[in-house]
């Protein structure tokens, strides 16, 4: 089938997977760091024209796991301070995701995409602009959406051929349609959908993300995770989650995309298939007429407010929430810190969202090119 990005990953990156699976071996965590880490226990390869819609949510079939493995997704990103931690916990625990990159949060801080790229995670796409109206959308604006997040996410990547981004793809709010899965389809795209969600863009603190996951993986058993990185509560919940699924039991896949030089890893039909009985558990809970009300309700959360960015509270020591999110650097603390209060005084600015966001972004992380972005509208809409 026809593949826009000619089907052919760099002859580096396969060398890269083959020495993986020839020096670690598929089934074993490596993980020099940390002897005690979750890790990844093993990467699939798959054929996105074969598989075209994935998610018990949705869809008839999910992806070809085994009980207790459990697939991370993240997104909406990357969006700092936000991403570059839910990048430091994956790093410590040696885990592998794949991230649903928005094309404007892709314009906005390409360092972040590449990052994502070269610590080894897959990079799918998530649209351009995260419209929440995929389901009415004219098929001609939709396939601008899809084609514009591509080609963001390859521009952020200096990756012409695009070698670097799979043809994954998750519909804004999984706000499905007909014509724009037959579009996704038609191109070959892989469509992701959703088993299990821990409402991580819903107003819940940390913990309760960590409750939800854990509780939903261990009744479904298996599957494949949402989560949104740029949320603070997901980043404070990540790595108690992480730490949980290691004592449980559950073990980490990493999914690619096959190519010639990486073929698809041989599974059964029966592998892929949604239980009958769960697809009428969910269609009961979730009927699908009903998701953009129920399943993803708008507007859900915020936009993060100016305690997400703040590497040190003024005038005190760092609530261990706060250690947790921005880590422990002090010297970069200290310098972000007293930015601000040069700016704005002793006591810090009074913030409103609207004042906020550019100063947000001004002390977060990235290049001097990428601070200089705005804010993109639909995330200051706080939508998911
Ligand atoms: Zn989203």
């Amino acid at each position: 089938m026809w593949s826009p990005f000619g089907g052919v990953r760099s002859p580096f990156a396969a060398y890269c997977l083959l020495a993986f699976f020839i020096v670690t071996g598929p089934a074993r965590a490596d993980c020099p760091s940390n002897p005690d880490a979750l890790g990844t226990s093993r990467t699939i390869a798959v054929d996105p024209s074969e598989h075209p819609f994935l998610g018990a949510f949705q869809y008839r079939e999910s992806l070809p796991l085994n009980d207790r493995e459990v697939v991370l997704t993240f997104d909406d990103g990357p969006l700092p301070p936000y991403t570059n931690r839910v990048l430091d916990v994956l790093a410590a625990e040696c885990v592998k995701a794949t991230f649903f990159i928005v094309g404007r949060m892709a314009h906005a801080y390409p360092q972040l995409v590449k990052r994502v790229h070269h610590e080894g995670h897959t990079l799918a796409n998530h649209s351009q602009n995260h419209p929440f109206t995929f389901h009415k959308m004219p098929i001609e604006p939709a396939r601008q959406e899809i084609e514009d997040g591509f080609a963001s996410i390859r521009a952020a990547l200096g990756d012409a051929e695009g070698s670097g981004v799979t043809r994954f793809f998750r519909i804004p709010g999984l706000l499905r349609q007909d014509a724009v899965e037959e579009y996704l389809s038609a191109r070959g795209y892989m469509t992701w959908s959703v088993d299990v969600l821990a409402d991580d863009w819903r107003r819940i603190r940390a913990d309760e993300v960590v409750h939800r996951a854990l509780n939903r993986l261990e009744s479904r058993g298996k599957g494949i995770l949402l989560l949104h990185d740029i949320r603070r509560a997901t980043v404070l919940a990540l790595p108690t989650l992480l730490r949980e699924l290691k004592e449980r039991g559950f073990k980490i896949v990493h999914v690619v995309e096959a190519s010639s030089e990486l073929p698809k890893t041989q599974t059964q039909p029966e592998q892929w298939a949604v239980r009958r009985s769960e697809r009428a558990a969910i269609a009961r809970l979730w009927p699908s007429a009903d998701i953009a009300t129920h399943l993803l309700p708008e507007p859900v959360l915020p936009a993060p407010d100016a305690s997400n960015f703040r590497y040190w509270r003024l005038g005190g020591k760092p609530r261990r929430a706060e250690r947790v999110l921005h880590g422990p650097g002090r010297k970069e603390a200290r310098t972000a810190s007293s930015r601000r209060s040069s700016a704005h005084g002793r006591h810090g600015p009074s913030v409103t969202s609207s004042s906020f966001r550019s100063k947000a972004h001004a002390s977060s992380t990235g290049t001097r090119a990428e601070r200089s972005q705005p804010t993109p509208i639909w995330l200051g809409a706080g939508r998911p």
